[in-house]
């Protein structure tokens, strides 16, 4: 027998059951003893007309029934050992009891226990137990035995030993429920009490429950076709039952014995007939139900086939960095097959930049939020997609983690125009240079950063003379000429390092970020002067601007705003002097 999965709320009421047929078994067999000792005819037979239960087959299933419960539960080793003694010695007694039907030759075992009641008994060797009883209790007692041996083969002899040690009893009982005594006493020795028989199939029961992990009933459950074939076996056992009652119930109607029969055969039936259609009505709902849940199921897988299979984007499976699996759209999105990609390490195909920055197929579990990163594919043409990946650890039909599912989405255009925004947020339109926000961070960022020795950083306010006449005279659209060229000029003449940044409407800040002293910054400024003083060509004609420039150095330790301030001042007093000079402080 499998061993079933553990419920343990079964096991707890299996347990119970095993318990409850043990207690049962001891009241029984002390009230035979008890009927034996006092002469009560009807502790010992029920009815007058019944045989009765010999002390012996009392006192035997009485050890046995002590024997299952010293192994229930979770027994200790000595515990366990007591069973087995107690079977053993049940065993031996069984066996003695057979030798003397086979040998025919008595060991006086039958008036061992109240000879001066049992010698009323019309039989040869009266106070003996049936041979029925004898062979049943023997292979009670060979299974109660081997309770706790934990061998496979072991547990199919002890499962074969207790369903063995039910066909007599059962019979027994079925004889009595019909009221067929003549299959129970054949003959007046082998006859078998109704307490006998009853305390027979409650052993059983208990036995079975002493290992509630080799339950039957649990193997049973536990089979896909478990619940079928118990109520298959329930509705077997229940048929004589039923058969039994309504033979009574007519019987104590006063219907006429020869009409009886047919009459409880008949309504038993019905009865068992309504059953089993009630029954697999609504099996066969809970059929009809799984067939449509069944049915949705492949509705929506088809429908995610679909969905990943014709979407622009690809979806693939990986365990690790392997790829397992990846839809067929993978082909127009990066240009490579399926078969390229599947068994292929994932991270092959993106760009070697991003491959350290990544962490696809890492996911534990299912709880995981899903992790979504930017990264580049290879387009198979030596170009590369941009792609955001979304990716999200994959639970297989069984409940199992197996791998990561990541969807990944061409995002070229977004990452385009991203780029764009930024450059936007950062430089100015118009001349091409950093604009406000960008050149004071940069001026922050040098304040901050470490000093070198001997280097300053060097600031340069540079604002366009008279623009506002220019703009009068030629027109806005060439004072942004004059704006743009004297940009370029300004950007030409320093060094690659450098910042240049249009901080207002004709205003432009250079940052040298490590110039000797302020006689060099002095210098630049007068080139810069000195270039911007050019004649600037127009589509209409020539143009001369001229810049006035503030220089100065920042002090260590000051912000970017009071080196800025000190700039500015300096270009102001550049303007108050006559413009078109450097005005250093
Ligand atoms: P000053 O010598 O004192 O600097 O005289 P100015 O005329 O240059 O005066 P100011 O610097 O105060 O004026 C700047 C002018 O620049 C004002 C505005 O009309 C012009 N301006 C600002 N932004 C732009 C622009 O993007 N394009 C053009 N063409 N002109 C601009
Ligand atoms: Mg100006």
């Amino acid at each position: 027998m499998a061993k079933a999965e553990p419920d343990a709320h079964l096991e707890a009421l299996v347990r119970q059951g095993s318990r409850a047929a043990v207690a049962v078994v001891f009241v029984v067999s002390a009230s035979n003893w008890l009927g034996w000792a006092t002469g009560t005819e009807r502790l010992t037979r029920v009815f007058r007309s019944w045989p009765q239960m010999t002390p012996w087959a009392a006192l035997l299933i009485a050890t046995l029934a002590g024997a299952v419960l010293a192994q229930s539960g979770e027994p200790s080793r000595s515990r366990v050992w007591v069973g087995r003694g107690l079977a053993a010695a049940t065993a031996t007694a069984a066996l003695a009891i057979l030798a003397e039907y086979v040998t025919g030759r008595s060991l006086s075992l039958d008036q061992v226990w109240f000879p001066g009641g049992v010698r009323a008994l019309p039989r040869t060797w009266p106070g003996r137990p049936s041979p029925h009883t004898g062979v049943t209790v023997l292979l009670l007692a060979i299974a109660v035995g081997l309770t706790r041996v934990d061998r496979v083969a072991v547990r199919v002899i002890r499962t074969a030993c207790l369903v063995s040690a039910l066909a007599v009893p059962f019979v027994v009982l079925t004889a009595y429920t019909f009221q067929a005594l003549s299959v129970v006493e054949v003959a007046p020795s082998n006859s078998m009490g109704i307490a006998t028989a009853v305390g027979l199939v409650l052993l059983v029961a208990a036995a079975f429950g002493a290992r509630p992990d080799w339950n039957p009933v649990a193997w049973l459950l536990a089979r896909p076709d478990g619940r079928a074939l118990l109520r298959l076996g329930a509705l077997f056992a229940a048929l004589p039952i039923v058969i039994a009652l309504s033979r009574l119930a007519f019987l104590a109607l006063g219907v006429r014995e020869d009409v009886v029969w047919a009459l409880s055969i008949s309504v038993s039936a019905v009865i068992i007939g309504v059953t089993v259609f009630y029954l697999s009505q609504r099996e066969q709902r809970l059929l009809i139900d799984r067939a449509h849940l069944i049915r949705e199921r492949e509705d929506a897988e088809a429908r995610y086939r679909i969905l990943a299979e014709n979407a622009v984007d690809a979806v693939v499976h990986l365990r690790g960095t392997r790829v397992v699996w990846i839809s067929p759209s993978v082909e127009a999105t990066f240009g490579l097959a399926p078969e390229s990609w599947i068994g292929s390490d994932f991270n092959s195909h993106v760009h070697t930049d991003d491959v350290k920055f990544m962490s696809v197929g890492e996911q534990c579990s299912a709880t995981d939020e899903p992790a979504i990163e930017r990264f580049r594919i290879n387009r198979g043409d030596g170009g590369f997609h941009w792609v955001d990946c979304r990716s999200k650890a994959y639970v297989d039909a069984d409940g199992e983690d197996d791998g990561v599912i990541a969807a990944l989405r061409v995002v070229d255009d977004q990452v385009e125009f991203e780029r764009r925004l930024e450059h936007l947020a950062r430089f100015d339109v118009l001349t091409g240079l950093v604009n406000r926000a960008e050149a004071l961070d940069r001026l922050e960022a040098a304040l901050d950063g470490p000093r070198v020795d001997g280097r300053h950083i060097g600031i340069l306010f540079c604002d366009i003379d008279g623009f506002k006449r220019i703009n009068d005279t030629y027109g806005h659209a060439v004072g942004d000429i004059v704006l743009a060229a004297l940009a370029a000029r300004i950007r030409e003449c320093v060094r690659h390092g450098d910042t240049v940044g249009r901080t207002g409407g004709d205003e432009i800040l250079v940052l040298l970020p490590a110039v000797r002293d302020l006689d060099a910054v002095a210098n630049i400024a007068e080139s810069i002067r000195c270039r911007a003083a050019e004649p600037i060509e127009y589509p209409g004609g020539i143009i001369n601007a001229t810049l006035s420039i503030g220089a100065t150095l920042a002090v260590p330790g000051e912000d970017a705003t009071t080196a800025t301030a000190r700039a500015d001042e300096a270009m102001y007093r550049a303007k108050e002097t006559g413009r078109n000079t450097v005005v250093q402080v």
